[in-house]
């Protein structure tokens, strides 16, 4: 346990009572509370600002009364984070209530007289508060995990490893048990023990878990998933879809999605993104969500269904991009005197579980408001978070949130599809990380750890547009941050460069962020007005090279070279197409790690202009492909890159294989049971024309699936290989000509270089 105490202005008539301090410090210290001291307000506010966890604040001060009280700030601090921790005010009596103003008397948990009580008895007092915060801290699963392990430290029958015992039996085991400790194999318990309830039947403190999470993420009802929100996703599709269905789905999803579509048998049909000249992926338009859209593509349903089962959009995208959810509610409401056309709308939050805790984020996700204004006429509304990928949990935690609308899921029923998804040993461990993410969110903390993310990448897309703008103005390159390139300081009326807008207007302001048609900046033509806005804590930068509506400029900086600089120096980005590399600003950011990021693009850029030598800057890359990349320097690579991608215009291959969606002649179940049965075969780009892919072809960028199981290559226009075909056909050659360099393309098998793709036999 550990206790802040902090000295600030403190007299007594008699001095500073130094020796009434020590002997509390020490009384504390017998009671194993550590005392970490500061010496004044400010130096207070610097630990808690490190994310110091203290059980208890001690003030001491006297009662000189003040205008603006400094200690104010320190508590407000402190409460963000750790929203009931105890705070003690050491003072002498007499001027308290006088001085004290309201908002910080309600700060305070206990005042504490430093000269007339003992000791022993203020550190009784400390103590005693510090147990029942500690008490209310947890969550209940995790609260009930630990009690547990108290109670029962040696009657845990866990799975064969006994509470970690059988590892310490080998020096391999030895080592694992070690490394993890002792807690983890204590705590890992089979589901025989039904002293905390079941995670399967949704009891004891796995219930009370799941309920504190649909409290906190705003779901009529929340499950705890172990499974990913890869199990997730395939459970809610097979709570909802039969092979008499139809599902609309969106075109950019998850391969768990496709994986669905095959396990009930369910027939799709598509929404297709928007996407633009950098690669990147926009969104769904809004008139792909009509009524009278869906209606439409249900009656003209190549499988023939017609009864929709379920809509599923990927939001946000892999790209950042968020949809207006409340417009996408009213653009598929089916108006007077219709049944709804969408009886479960879920959105694949994979990357998005933050959303509800920064009103940055207003109306752009599943889970708004009250789950008790979900009107009874709406669709019902599902949404999946993998709350290990940005929420702060374990890999593969993940939730199931529900909104119950017109035709509501029965949740006994659901729970069989949860549970086939679901293994029966479930990981407890896993399951009480989802019941910390929960917590970790609730109350204040939710929106101080999102707003410190944002700030961050504000911060960050400023100093590297100030950056972009400086080398400008001397005529050089440099990257820049993909969003608006200006916009209005507020309450002024005419537009400075975004740089100069004031961070905390971008940092809170989601008008800022929110794709306006009008704006070049992105790039995507036919965008609908408040449908779609960038998530400013995904950032995405673009490299010079290529214009706006895709045109080449004469030279370029292709970011595979960029990527492959960054990953040398231990710097990863999430995502890189052709001259975009987006980094991710998680809540696990720490303040001004970007300036490192920023720094190595500076790097980059010098070494670059210099063209250094590839053995110096990647001489991995150097040394083993040293025929190829030997006696290049990294401009010359740069610009070979550049004229590959002019000169086959990769950029405008992928358009065109992505312009029309490939016509389906299988249905996902029906290509995969092909393929089961070995009804299948590896085809070349040479022969692939006119043939049916057994696996979805995934080709990255731009990651969104090409074709999906199911679906036919095009046959030749005008003489000239389909779109689709040309495009992996590019794919191959860049990588037969930059070793090192290659693209991952799902479902594609390359044997010696060469592409093939599963397809059906043809008989
Ligand atoms: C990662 C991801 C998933 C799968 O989530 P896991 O938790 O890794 O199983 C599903 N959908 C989307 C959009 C994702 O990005």
């Amino acid at each position: 346990m550990k206790a802040l105490l902090v000295e600030s202005d403190f007299k007594t008539p008699g001095g500073y009572p130094t020796a009434a301090i020590e002997r509390l410090i020490k009384q504390l210290n017998d009671r194993d509370i550590e005392v970490m001291r500061a010496t004044s307000v400010p130096d207070g506010e610097s630990i808690i600002d490190a994310n110091e966890p203290i059980d208890c604040l001690l003030l001491a001060r006297s009662m000189d009364p003040k205008e603006v009280d400094p200690a104010q700030n320190l508590l407000d601090k402190l409460h963000e984070r750790q929203e009931n921790a105890p705070v003690f005010l050491l003072s002498d009596r007499g001027t308290v209530t006088k001085t004290l103003s309201l908002e910080m008397m309600e700060q305070i948990s206990e005042f504490a007289w430093i000269l007339e009580d003992s000791a022993d008895f203020i550190a009784g007092r400390i103590m005693a508060a510090i147990r029942r915060y500690r008490q209310q801290l947890l969550p209940p699963l995790m609260s009930a995990i630990m009690k547990y392990n108290q109670t029962h430290e040696y009657s845990w029958a866990v799975p064969g490893h006994q509470g970690g015992v059988g590892f310490t039996k080998t020096p391999a085991g030895r080592i694992f048990h070690d490394f993890y400790g002792e807690n983890l194999f204590r705590t890992d318990s089979g589901i025989e023990r039904t002293a905390l309830g079941s995670l399967l039947d949704h009891t004891g403190a796995f219930k009370d878990s799941e309920t504190n999470i649909a409290r906190v993420f705003g779901a009529e009802k929340s499950y705890s998933g172990v499974v990913g929100t890869s199990g997730n996703n395939r459970s809610v599709m097979q709570a909802c879809l039969t092979e008499k269905l139809a599902a609309v789905v969106d075109r950019n999803c998850h391969k768990s999605i496709e994986q669905g579509l095959i396990l009930t048998g369910a027939a799709p049909v598509y929404m297709n993104p928007i996407r633009n000249a950098y690669g990147i992926i926009g969104p769904v338009p809004n008139s792909e969500m009509w009524y009278n859209t869906i209606e439409y593509k249900l009656l003209h349903n190549p499988f023939g269904e017609r009864d929709n089962g379920y809509l599923v959009l990927t939001n946000s995208t892999y790209d950042g991009i968020c949809y207006n959810v409340a417009a996408i509610e009213r653009a598929i409401s089916p108006g007077a005197g219709r049944e709804s056309i969408v009886p479960v709308l879920h959105f694949d939050e994979a990357w998005y579980g933050y959303a509800r805790f920064n009103t940055m984020y207003k109306n752009y996700f599943a889970m708004r408001d009250n789950p008790k204004d979900h009107a009874s006429n709406l669709s019902t509304v599902v949404a999946t978070q993998s709350s290990h990928k940005m929420l702060n949990a374990l890999s593969p935690a993940s939730y199931i949130h529900i909104r119950n609308g017109e035709k509501p899921l029965d949740f006994p029923r659901f729970n069989q599809a949860y549970m086939m998804h679901t293994t029966t040993s479930p990981s407890y461990i896993i399951a009480a990380s989802n019941d910390i993410a929960a917590q970790m969110m609730d109350g204040e903390c939710g929106q101080s750890l999102t707003q410190e993310a944002i700030n961050e990448a504000v911060d960050f897309r400023q100093a590297l547009a100030r950056l972009y703008a400086e080398f400008q103005k001397k005529g050089e390159w440099f990257f820049k941050p993909w969003n608006i390139e200006k916009g209005r300081k507020p309450g002024e009326e005419k537009d400075v460069p975004f740089q100069d807008i004031p961070a905390e207007a971008l940092a809170t302001d989601q008008s800022y962020w929110v794709m306006n048609p009008d704006d070049e900046w992105h790039g995507f033509k036919g965008l609908d007005a408040d449908w779609a806005m960038i998530d400013p804590v995904k950032v995405s930068i673009l490299a010079p090279g290529i214009n706006v509506d895709g045109t080449l400029e004469d030279t370029g900086v292709p970011a595979a070279l960029v990527n492959a600089w960054l990953a040398r120096n231990g710097i990863v980005p999430t995502r890189t197409t052709d001259f975009q590399l987006m980094f991710l600003f998680s809540m696990g950011v720490t303040k001004g790690k970007w300036g490192t990021l920023l720094e190595a693009l500076l790097s980059f850029k010098r070494h670059y202009d210099a063209n250094t030598p590839l053995s110096e800057v990647l001489p991995e890359l150097a040394a083993k492909y040293s025929a190829e990349y030997g006696a290049l320097g990294l401009k010359d690579l740069g610009d070979k890159m550049f004229a590959f991608l002019k000169q086959d215009d990769l950029g405008k291959l992928l358009n065109q294989a992505y312009d029309a969606l490939p016509t389906p002649v299988l249905t996902p179940r029906a290509a995969y049971q092909k393929m089961v049965q070995g009804e299948c075969e590896l085809v070349g780009l040479d022969d692939l024309h006119g043939r049916v892919a057994a696996n979805a072809v995934l080709p990255y960028p731009p990651g969104i699936p090409m074709l999906m199981s199911g679906e036919q290559f095009g046959e030749p226009v005008d003489g000239k290989e389909s779109a689709q075909i040309a495009y992996l056909r590019a794919l191959q050659k860049w990588d037969d000509t930059f070793a090192g360099f290659e693209h991952e393309t799902a479902g594609i098998t390359i044997t010696d270089g060469k592409y093939q793709v599963m397809c059906i036999k043809t008989i």
